[in-house]
């Protein structure tokens, strides 16, 4: 009985299942696609190459020559690149997923790669997440790549040394790729996390615990999620924030320099606390933005999405609540700590990456990402090295340098096209053309299209 199905019927079953489950779209699938007379950003150093031709067969860039020596193999499909800008696919470093829910999983991925983005980190994770993650890479979903921490280590689950090396080797083995730390621990667990995690041969990032402060994670935690955790873990730890100039200058220098000799990397997901603060000032205008249309309101309630995540609408949204008019001039001093920090980082040679903290109120997945490089470049990186955040230093990160982060003749084809220079203005970076994903053309109105049949697919599914 297994054979009833003649050979072509078979295969026409097997593409035919193959559409369906396709996912999150199916792109421009042809074998082979050129990028013809474009201007290149490759991102291994500032350099731009203009009048390029870049040839990429299934899903790895296969030739990159000026245009008049490019040779098209015949059938190849051309995408006009005279006047336009490639640069790497992003890379989000601290995305999160919602933990279950299938349809809003893909909306969510929808609107990572309708924002150029290729590849995510995901902060909280899940064994939905992780079976999605492996659906992904096994190309049964055509989705950004993700790569996923297991969930929270933090209090009060997670009180002991013998607790958090259990959760440090079952998370090991479930397969998540980075365990994520969250508030405060006891020296003893926090100890036991980076024994039991070398052992493991599995990185720990995330929040720095406030009670040990900064020494304590510098040189054993891998990455340090947010630039507001050095706030609490270093220029407030023990008394207040400081507000002489030269103090903090000199505070900023010192960090600075201990960071990047421990070999810590910094996402200092700077624009996540700055819309913390308009919404304290001003949510109705958050909340009125064009790109709120893409959220439905089932992921704004706070319980769709993680563990920690609040409600966006008033009299749900915490920040409103918590924060009086009154307060707003010290959170935009702390604010401008945090930019002198990342500024003196960036001097320091820390490695910084671009990270936006989705599904904090009023902080939408993929849209989020121009705000964080605005406000990295704001802090005073160049657009170039606001870009490398989000590409070549990422793939550094993931140890995947070889395969992704810059353009090269070997590389996955993960790429954005873009209407203007991104290396004059980051703004550029949003001036999106279309986007490859893996050798998949997507062009800027099947991106639309796609994306809105997301949002109808959650809405659809949302929870009564
Ligand atoms: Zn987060």
């Amino acid at each position: 009985m297994i054979n009833v199905l003649s050979r072509p019927t078979a295969a026409l079953a097997l593409v035919l299942l193959l559409a369906l489950s396709a996912g999150v779209a199916a792109g421009q699938s042809a074998s082979c696609s050129a990028f013809v007379d474009v201007s290149l950003v490759p991102m291994d150093r500032e350099q731009l190459l203009v009048h390029q031709t870049v040839v990429v067969r299934s899903e790895r860039i296969w030739q990159i020559a000026p245009v008049g020596d490019a040779r098209l193999p015949s059938g190849c499909y051309v995408i006009e690149g005279r006047r336009r800008y490639l640069i790497p696919g992003l890379v989000d470093s601290h995305v999160h997923l919602p933990l279950s829910r299938t349809t809003d999983e893909m909306l969510v991925l929808q609107l990572l790669l309708a924002n150029g983005i290729t590849t995510g980190i995901n902060m909280e994770g899940s064994p939905e997440i992780l079976a999605l993650r492996e659906r992904i890479n096994g190309g049964d979903i055509l989705a950004p790549k993700i790569y996923t921490t297991g969930p929270f280590i933090q209090q009060p689950a997670f009180m002991t040394a013998d607790q958090v090396r259990d959760a440090v080797i079952s998370q090991k083995r479930q397969g998540y790729d980075f365990i994520k730390v969250h508030g405060e621990l006891t020296k003893e667990a926090y100890d036991a996390l980076f024994d039991t995690a070398r052992a493991q041969h599995v990185r720990v990032v995330g929040h720095v615990p406030s009670n040990l402060g900064i020494d304590a994670a510098l040189g054993r935690q891998s990455l340090i999620v947010h630039a507001e955790e050095f706030l609490y873990s270093y220029f407030q730890f023990q008394r207040n924030l400081p507000t002489d100039e030269y103090e903090i200058a000199r505070m900023v220098a010192d960090i600075s320099r201990k960071t990047a000799r421990s070999g810590t990397w910094v996402s200092p997901t700077l624009s996540v606390f700055r819309q913390i603060i308009f919404q304290a000032a001003d949510l109705g205008a958050l909340l009125e933005r064009p790109e709120m249309r893409y959220m439905p309101r089932h992921l704004t309630t706070g319980t769709a999405v993680g563990a920690t995540n609040f409600g966006w609408y008033p009299p749900d949204n915490p920040y409103v609540k918590r924060w009086l008019p009154e307060k707003i001039p010290y959170l935009r001093a702390q604010y401008s700590v945090m930019q002198h920090l990342v500024h003196g980082l960036r001097d320091a040679g820390v490695p910084l990456l671009a990270g936006t903290d989705p599904f904090v109120p009023c902080v939408i997945p993929g849209f989020s990402m121009k705000d964080e490089l605005e406000q990295l470049y704001e802090a005073g990186l160049t657009p170039y090295q606001v870009l490398a955040a989000a590409t070549s230093n990422a793939a550094r990160f993931l140890n995947t340098s070889d395969s992704t982060g810059t353009i090269a003749v070997g590389k996955i084809a993960d790429l954005v096209l873009l209407g203007a220079n991104p290396l004059n203005d980051v703004d550029n970076v949003f001036r999106q053309e279309g986007v490859m994903l893996r050798g998949h053309w997507f062009p800027e109105d099947e991106l639309q299209t796609k994306l809105l049949e997301a949002v109808s697919a959650s809405t659809a599914s949302a929870p009564h």
